[in-house]
């Protein structure tokens, strides 16, 4: 039931102040002909006001309120949204939040859009059965829920439902990949959140044929990739979410699986984390000094990987001197009339570009845009559905239009050797 209508002057609401949250913002601002009333409301409201300012600074005009709302406190969020009213709800803090964040939604009667499935603090584990089992809820209160709007998940899926409209009659393999060509000249920090980053990178890996999932030990399987003005890149095979729904909507693929490039220094230093028990989350006791100055000190729990992260940099610090850039995109094989068929869709997005207009670097840019394009989808009509969605359920075609003018351009490659 799709409902073509404009929503005029919509209420936009925005948890998270972090990297993705702070590229959304810009975006956000730089098309307010779409969205109309715009609040940013995080754990902490300084930060919230900080980007508000950068984004004033920059000379945009907006008028941006801001909150402060604990994410996982479902009360919290209920009392906001009951205030602010907010027709659509873009979840960019972490995927920890996913759920209290659509039970609020339901509650208040707002719609929702994330970009990474959730993920339980307790267990390292991401799969979309908790989310998907929202979606009669949401159906039955006429809300939309738009799930994985980022990169990957996110144009991933946008650029394979691409393919599958026009250009293919049976998608058969499918492999998503993804390819960081930057230097941000620091001796280790992730691109993203790094306790998020480093689960994920952990996990062991996951793909899928003919009709089974195939496990394999973390980063065992890998094979130079050549990316498109980057060159050669030894990729990895992991597990992504967006394979689940990609092949629960495509059946006719035969194998999907997705990769991503890591350099030797960062590996080193991701064993050498892991074997010194950093990457632990579990909580274990830590006799702690007092901040008062006392000298007293104190047993507290620390979980190992959430103190790695206050001492890593900042993802949101890495633009300035991040150069080269990031390349992602879905290498496909199948039949279009009877005849074998390769497509290659990319999108490559420099570090230095996304800096300048955003002060962020490209991953957080790869990632915010979307979510913007998703949230614009929404608000037009065009992607508004009641229930709980990945992106092949919607139309690509106007959000692969949105890309082009919205700073993420993409390029087709047709029967060329795609290397998988
Ligand atoms: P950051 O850590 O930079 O930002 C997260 C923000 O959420 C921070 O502002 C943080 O607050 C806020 N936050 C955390 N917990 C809560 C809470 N309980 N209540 C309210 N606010 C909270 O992460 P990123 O911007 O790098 O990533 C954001 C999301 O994007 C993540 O879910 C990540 O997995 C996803 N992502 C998706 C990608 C894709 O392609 N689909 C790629 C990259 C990321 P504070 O500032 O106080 O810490």
């Amino acid at each position: 039931m799709n409902n073509p209508t404009q929503i005029a002057n919509p209420r936009i609401l925005m948890i998270g102040a972090g990297g993705v949250a702070t590229v959304a913002a810009y975006k956000i601002v730089q098309n307010l002909d779409v969205f109309g009333e715009f609040m940013i409301a995080s754990r902490r409201k300084a930060k919230c006001d900080e980007l508000v300012n950068a984004i004033h600074a920059k000379g945009y005009k907006a008028d941006i309120k801001t909150a402060q709302v604990d994410a996982d406190d479902v009360e919290q969020l209920k009392a906001l949204f009951s205030e602010f009213k907010p027709d659509l709800v873009i979840n960019l803090a972490l995927p920890y939040q996913d759920l209290t964040i659509m039970d609020a939604c339901l509650a208040c009667g707002c719609n929702y859009l994330d970009t990474a499935n959730y993920e339980p603090k307790d267990e390292a584990h991401f799969e979309y059965s908790w989310q998907w089992a929202y979606k009669e809820k949401f159906e039955q209160a006429g809300l939309t829920a738009i799930l994985g709007c980022g990169f990957d998940p996110g144009v991933s899926q946008a650029f394979t439902a691409y393919a599958a409209k026009h250009y293919f009659d049976e998608i058969h393999y499918l492999d998503i990949v993804d390819c960081n060509a930057g230097n941000h000249h620091k001796a280790f920090a992730t691109n993203f959140n790094p306790e998020i980053n480093i689960r994920e990178i952990t996990q062991k890996g996951l793909y899928y044929e003919n009709g089974e999932w195939v496990e394999t030990e973390p980063l065992a399987v890998h094979q130079d990739i050549t990316y498109p003005n980057i060159g050669p890149r030894d990729s990895y095979l992991m597990h992504h979410e967006e394979l689940e729904s990609l092949v629960k909507n495509f059946p006719t693929i035969k194998r999907a699986r997705f990769w991503m490039t890591f350099g030797q220094q960062y590996l080193t230093y991701l064993d050498v984390i892991q074997n010194l028990g950093m990457s632990r989350i579990d909580e274990i006791e830590y006799e702690a000094p007092l901040a008062d100055g006392s000298g007293k000190t104190e047993k507290v729990k620390i979980v190992p990987l959430q103190f790695l992260k206050a001492v890593l940099p900042n993802p949101q610090d890495l633009g300035e001197n991040y150069d080269g850039e990031t390349s992602i995109g879905c290498r496909i094989r199948g039949i279009k009339d009877g005849k074998e068929t390769t497509y290659y869709v990319y999108n490559n997005c420099k570090h230095q570009d996304a800096y300048n207009e955003t002060g962020m670097q490209g991953v957080s840019y790869t990632t915010g845009v979307p979510a913007m394009i998703g949230a614009m989808m929404f608000v037009k009509g065009l992607w508004r559905k009641p229930g709980v969605w990945n992106l092949e359920d919607f139309d690509p075609d106007p959000f692969m239009e949105q890309l082009n003018k919205q700073g993420l351009p993409w390029h087709e490659e047709f029967d060329k050797d795609i290397e998988l």
